[in-house]
Formats: C-alpha cells, sequence, structure tokens
C-alpha cells in the first residue's frame, strides 16, 4: 500500500528475493509504482482497487503511514497483513500514539491533547514555550506552529483550524536519535544500532551511524523502550522510534513509524541486511537475523531544493558526477518526475571503513551539492 519511496526500495528488496510486487497507489508516476510488476491504480478506500490488491498478493504492507487503517483490516480478512491496521491506526494519531508510548513506561515530552477551546484554555503554562502539533496528517514537520505565549497557542490552533492537536513542551535537545526494529509474529525481535539525526526545518537532513554522541546506555534504553513499544502493539514488521536526548543525558520518545523509515536508509549499504530486508522477511514469516552494521555511514537527504541552487525558476540535475568521483558514495534517487522544495528526491549514503572517513567524504560531498556542514 503506497508509492512512495519507501515503497519503491521495500520493492527492489523483495524482487532481489525473487518476489514479486504489486503497489497500489493513485499515481501513475508513483516511485513505487513505475518500479513494481503490478501498479493497481487506485485511491487507498477504493474497493475495487483493494480487491484487486488482495488478489495479485500473498501479502500486504504499507509504506505510507497514513494509509485509512480500515483498508488495512479489509485487506486483513482476505490476507496477512503486517503491520496491522490497529498498530498503524496508534501511530497515525498523536494523541493516541503518545498514550501508548506512556502505558509502556516510556518517558516522551510533557504535553496535553487540544480537542476543545476548555481543554485550550485549560493548558497549563510550564507547556510553553511549546510546539502545537496537529495529531494527524503531520509529517516533514508540516502542521506544527512554535509558541511562546497562551496568545500565540490560541492563534496557532486558529491557525490549524482548530483540528484535535498536541501541544508539546519544547525541549532542548543534545542531539535526536532513531531505533529501527523489526518484529516477527511470533514476537522474536531484532534491531539495527541506534542512527544520529539532524533535522533541519523540522525534516531530517543528516544521519550518521555508528551515533557519534550515544553512550551504550542511551543504545540500550531506546532498544529496549522501541521493543516494549512493539510488544505491547503486537507489532509485526519494522518500527522506527525517533527519540530526543536531553541535555542531562535523559532519552524522550518523540514519535513513531509503523514502517522503515529515512533514517535508515543508509542500512541499504552499510549493513549486511537493511531494513527493507527485513521488512520483506517479516511479511514472508522468514526468519529475523540480527543485522550486522559493517561499514560507518553517513545519509545525506537530498531534498528538491538541490535542483534550484543556482536560483533558476527551472530545475537543474545536481552535479553528481562530481559527487560520484568521491570514494564510498551511494547514490539513491527515486525516480519523481519532478523536483520541488523541501521534496524528498533521493539520498546520498557514504560508506567508510571508519566514522571520521565517512564524516569527511560526507563533506565533501555537501559541500559539492550545496549543502550545509554539520
Ligand atoms: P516526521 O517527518 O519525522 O514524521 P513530523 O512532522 O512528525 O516529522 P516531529 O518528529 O514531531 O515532526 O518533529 C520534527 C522535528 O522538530 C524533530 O525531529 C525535532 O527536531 C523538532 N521537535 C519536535 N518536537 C520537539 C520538541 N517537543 N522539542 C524540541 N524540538 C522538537
Ligand atoms: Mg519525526
Amino acid at each position: 500500500m503506497g508509492g512512495g519511496q519507501l515503497g519503491r526500495m521495500f520493492a527492489h528488496a523483495a524482487q532481489q528475493a525473487g518476489y514479486f510486487t504489486a503497489v497500489l497507489d493513485a499515481d501513475a508516476d508513483s516511485p513505487a509504482g513505475t518500479v513494481s510488476h503490478h501498479h493497481v491504480r487506485a485511491g487507498y478506500r477504493d474497493a475495487a482497487g483493494l480487491a484487486e490488491l488482495a488478489r495479485l498478493c500473498a501479502a500486504i504492507t504499507t509504506e505510507f503511514e497514513n494509509v485509512p487503517a480500515d483498508s488495512l483490516r479489509t485487506l486483513a480478512a482476505q490476507r496477512p497483513v503486517a503491520p496491522s491496521g490497529e498498530a498503524v491506526a496508534t501511530c497515525q494519531d498523536r494523541a493516541v500514539e503518545k498514550a501508548h508510548i506512556v502505558a509502556c513506561g516510556v518517558p516522551c515530552a510533557p504535553h496535553a491533547v487540544i480537542e476543545t477551546a476548555a481543554q485550550l484554555a485549560a493548558v497549563d503554562a510550564d507547556l510553553l514555550p511549546g510546539i502545537l502539533k496537529t495529531s494527524r496528517l503531520g509529517y516533514d514537520g508540516k502542521g506544527q506552529v512554535r509558541v511562546d505565549t497562551p496568545e500565540a497557542l490560541a492563534a496557532a490552533w486558529a491557525e490549524l483550524k482548530q483540528v484535535p492537536c498536541v501541544l508539546e513542551k519544547r525541549l532542548a535537545l543534545a542531539y535526536e536519535v532513531s531505533v529501527i526494529v523489526a518484529r516477527g509474529a511470533a514476537g522474536e525481535l531484532v534491531h539495527f544500532p541506534l542512527q544520529q539525526n539532524l533535522h533541519r526545518e523540522g525534516i531530517l537532513a543528516v544521519t550518521q551511524v555508528p551515533a557519534p554522541d550515544v553512550t551504550p546506555e542511551v543504545q540500550q534504553q531506546a532498544v529496549d523502550a522501541a521493543g516494549r513499544i512493539a510488544a505491547t502493539l503486537g507489532y509485526v514488521g519494522v518500527l522506527c522510534v525517533e527519540f530526543f536526548v536531553l541535555a542531562d543525558g535523559r532519552l524522550v520518545a518523540n514519535e513513531m513509524a509503523p514502517r522503515p523509515h529515512n533514517s535508515g536508509h543508509y542500512t541499504l549499504d552499510a549493513c549486511d541486511l537493511s531494513q527493507f530486508d527485513l521488512q520483506v522477511r517479516a511479511l514472508t514469516g522468514a526468519p529475523l537475523v540480527a543485522p550486522r552494521l559493517h561499514s560507518s555511514a553517513v545519509m545525506l537527504n537530498l531534498l528538491g531544493d538541490l535542483w534550484f541552487t543556482a536560483g533558476g525558476t527551472e530545475p537543474v540535475e545536481p552535479p553528481w558526477q562530481h559527487v560520484l568521483a568521491l570514494p564510498g558514495v551511494h547514490l539513491h534517487l527515486y525516480g519523481k518526475t519532478e523536483a520541488r522544495p523541501g521534496r524528498k528526491m533521493g539520498h546520498l549514503n557514504v560508506t567508510a571503513a571508519s566514522p571520521a572517513e565517512a564524516r569527511d567524504v560526507a563533506l565533501r560531498a555537501a559541500e559539492l551539492l550545496g549543502l550545509a556542514a554539520w
């Protein structure tokens, strides 16, 4: 379900193992649809499209977090579906997601659910300065407003059309990490090492692994927390949990994604099994073997802005030839037909024998592309 880049990379992994794939997505040019054996061009709620997908597939997964949970439930009546509609529904709503995280004994940012004017009026001033986030349909920092005062909070809620929101206290972050786990139907769990993530304007920009600032304690806490979150959901498949690490070393869960994640793209080139390989294994019931990181890696996201760095209005292909002359560079482009600012067009993985070397080459690649250093 879903024709984006995550579906494309999943299809590639499945095809490499000899499987045929089918993608349901309404867009004729979707990144996954164009590389899949079958492309069901239908909306996520289209009954005939869902029936066709079920007919074509022996097992079904989603690459898109906001696919209607009811469609996954409909498909599950006919085929194995992983993750389940229930698990995906939990991740689709920030308020429900946070309640689940807290119920698992995992700390998250102090927050308040705002669905009514009364809840808005009753907000604890301690939550300011904060970030008002829509409970549903946010991604890449969209649907979020930073607020410093009760007046700004009220104005922000109005700006967001008074849809259900969560107000989160703005925390002073030392750094951000995420962990990707894969859980099988029998409850077996494997994980990748923690990756450290740098966001710019709410969008992931750089992922580094091994995570330069992570202590063994933080690593263990994050893996345990993600394992509890997955087990309590009865989760099957690949799950990513994003965390903040505060100045005092405390780990705070941010959110989770019921699918492979942008911060795990380095696994394609730096691990013996990628996050997409593990999703294929989870879906086909193959053994989940612990993946091994065999190289240090830095992942740079390639946003559509890169096509406009020269300042023109017509998109210009970035200077890949120069970047590809560097050692250990793997260019992944998603086959999107149109570059737009803020749109994820691809990513660059740099692999090397040491973290210092990966960073050095990645910084040179960033410079060639006009990306900021870190
Ligand atoms: P995604 O693309 O990961 O789904 P999103 O739109 O759901 O993003 P969040 O993960 O909630 O957004 O926030 C994006 C980024 O904004 C975070 O990675 C972090 O850098 C910053 N941020 C979010 N919430 C807080 C907070 N409570 N305190 C400080 N920084 C925050
Ligand atoms: Mg996020």
